[in-house]
């Protein structure tokens, strides 16, 4: 099997059992730089198991999970984190009491050994890139909020920013949008498509309108295995994608 280089992240043969059950089964799974993907599947098929191997969270049984070459499955969490990939779970973890603006820098990486005259630059960039990311998920106007004040979809945006203040080449959204009203939903779905120049994306989500609304390559995870990829189009008269997804 080739492990080529040059995709962002190459999963390969990759499985977990957990008591003998095969939640990820044998996955491939290839990815280019910068680009937007998203996982469909029924419920059980795997989808959050993948990201929680991907991020070290779950550990593998077998494979491989390559990122930019650099073999993943055995290093620890913190270090994958490290390597630039972020991962949002379900249930959005932001500070309620804290500000918005607090939320993002406590989020940004710290420097080592930084004091006098470094300090005051590291300030600096801190400030920028709070705004930066604050503009780019539409709270610009909320930074002195406290979070716990946002709306469902705020905090999920919110989430993101936090996500981001630590520039990830890789961001693994699960189901970002549950709970968001249609608007909201419109919003995070262009947020994801003006990231996606910037990061590699992977969103998992149920919500067809949304997928849509991406239009970019969808993969669709079924029993730990994937059972079609492509466009939209492609995947929708899928007669298998029918038969065990989209027809129920
Ligand atoms: P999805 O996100 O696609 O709905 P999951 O990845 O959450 O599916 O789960 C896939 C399957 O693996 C499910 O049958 C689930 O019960 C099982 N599973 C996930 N995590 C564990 C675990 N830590 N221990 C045992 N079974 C698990
Ligand atoms: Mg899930």
């Amino acid at each position: 099997m080739s492990s080529n280089t040059d995709f962002l992240l190459a999963v390969e043969d990759l499985t977990v059992s957990f008591d003998g059950f095969k939640a990820i089964d044998g996955l491939n799974f290839y990815m280019d730089e910068k680009e937007l993907r998203v996982v469909i599947g029924p419920n059980g098929a795997g989808k959050t198991t993948l990201l929680d191997l991907i991020c070290g969270k779950t550990k593998a049984t077998n494979g491989s999970i390559k990122f930019r070459g650099k073999e993943l499955t055995r290093l620890p969490e913190h270090r994958i984190v490290w390597e630039g990939v972020g991962r949002k779970f379900q249930t959005p973890s932001v500070y309620d009491s804290l500000t918005v603006r607090d939320n993002l820098e406590v989020s940004y990486p710290k420097g080592r050994g930084v004091w006098g005259a470094l300090a005051f630059k590291r300030d600096t960039a801190l400030q920028e890139k709070t705004q930066e990311i604050a503009e780019s998920v539409m709270l610009k106007d909320s930074l002195d909020l406290e979070a716990g004040q946002l709306s469902h979809g705020q905090k999920q945006w919110l989430e993101i920013g936090m996500l981001l203040m630590q520039d990830p080449a890789l961001l693994m959204l699960d189901e970002p949008i549950a709970g968001m009203s249609a608007r909201e939903r419109e919003q995070t779905a262009d947020l994801l498509k003006r990231l996606a120049g910037k990061h590699s994306i992977i969103v998992i989500e149920h919500d067809m309108n949304f997928v849509k609304q991406i239009g970019r390559k969808v993969t669709v995870l079924h029993q730990g295995a994937i059972l079609a990829e492509g466009d939209m189009d492609q995947v929708q008269s899928d007669q298998r994608v029918i038969d065990v997804y989209l027809g129920h």
